[in-house]
């Protein structure tokens, strides 16, 4: 058996940020620090982080007065934010500074007086932070996460409209989603799908082309990631078979037993160890099996800062001198 492995593939430079933010915390401030829901989407580093000393709520009044929390790679509306800071609590934010340009070009759209059209999915927190920051502005503001939606939506002045993206979506459903917006509303305006990340373009078409390489994909990821459930979606388009899975624990070897290339790859929050343990378990199970990495992946050299907010603060309780 053949193992392939996407390039690139993993962590993303907002989520090595994101816990980057949360261990450095830690160092500064002592255990428990409070995360405002998960740092990232993945499970393993949410336990992770559990054991060092990191406590996770979903609101932010469950933190104790005097603690720091720390808001999720997805961002948090206004009102979230605004109310943690209304308290006494040191408020330090992991947003991802690439879903912060979502939220400023939103804005500054709604400034405009542009109503304004976010193509995302429901629920998900970072739609609810882009919604919140847009709202905030006194913009009006929908949500389409589908052409069905696009034909359903309703809009005060088709004339002043302009349309922005969650990071995380697929490139081709985010493609035909704009151009049914622009076939019903020709005058809308919109920064194209460069609001995908390029952590998301790079993965996805990197699994495109191992999709064409292998028999089956198996994706590494927690099943409540976005930029993860697309990584199935584009190798299956493909027309092959392809899995998401946690970690090696949740792999079927039926699914791969027979096959001569099995081709791997792990979502932006996934990390680099659970695709080592997949490979591993592979190696136990199956005779002869070598491992490669696909050619001509993009090379990544993305690297973001840590918030000032984190690396000017004063420890808590700094030691006696
Ligand atoms: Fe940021 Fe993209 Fe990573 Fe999301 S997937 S944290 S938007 S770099």
């Amino acid at each position: 058996m053949k193992v392939i492995l996407a390039q690139p593939r993993g962590f993303c430079a907002g989520v090595e940020r994101a816990i980057e933010i949360v261990e450095t915390a830690l160092e500064k401030f002592g255990k428990p620090i409070y995360v405002r829901h998960e740092i990232v989407h993945n499970p393993h580093v949410v336990k992770r982080l559990k054991e060092k000393g990191v406590i996770f709520v979903e609101d932010t009044d469950e933190v104790p007065d005097g603690k720091v929390v720390i808001f999720s790679a997805h961002g948090v509306t206004p009102e979230v934010e605004n109310h943690a800071r209304g308290r006494n609590l040191t408020v330090i934010d992991a947003t991802c500074p690439l879903v912060l340009k979502v939220h400023t070009e939103g804005q500054k759209y709604a400034k405009k007086n542009y109503e304004v059209i976010l193509i995302g999915h429901k629920g998900h927190p970072e739609i609810e932070g882009t919604l919140g920051r847009i709202r905030s502005n006194n913009g009006i503001v929908s949500l389409v996460s589908d052409i069905e939606d696009v034909k359903k939506v309703s809009v005060k002045n088709p004339d002043l409209l302009a349309y922005i993206t969650q990071t995380t979506l697929s490139l081709d459903e985010t493609r035909d989603v704009i151009d049914a917006l622009k076939a019903r509303f020709p005058n809308i305006v919109g920064p194209a799908t460069k609001d995908i990340c390029y952590a998301t373009q790079n993965r996805q078409g990197a699994v495109r082309e191992l999709a064409k390489l292998v028999d089956v994909v198996i994706v590494i990821g927690a099943h409540n990631s976005s930029n993860s459930n697309r990584l199935r979606e584009r190798a299956e388009e493909v027309g092959i078979s392809a899995y998401l899975i946690e970690d090696a624990s949740h792999l079927n070897l039926d699914w791969v037993k027979g096959k001569e290339r099995v081709g791997i790859t792990a979502g932006a929050s996934a990390p680099e160890d659970l695709v080592q343990e997949v490979i591993e378990l592979l190696r136990r199970e199956f005779k002869d099996v070598s491992v490669e990495i696909m050619q001509g992946g993009v090379q990544e050299n993305v690297h973001f800062q840590l918030p000032t907010s984190l690396t000017k603060a004063k420890p808590l309780n700094p030691p006696a001198t």
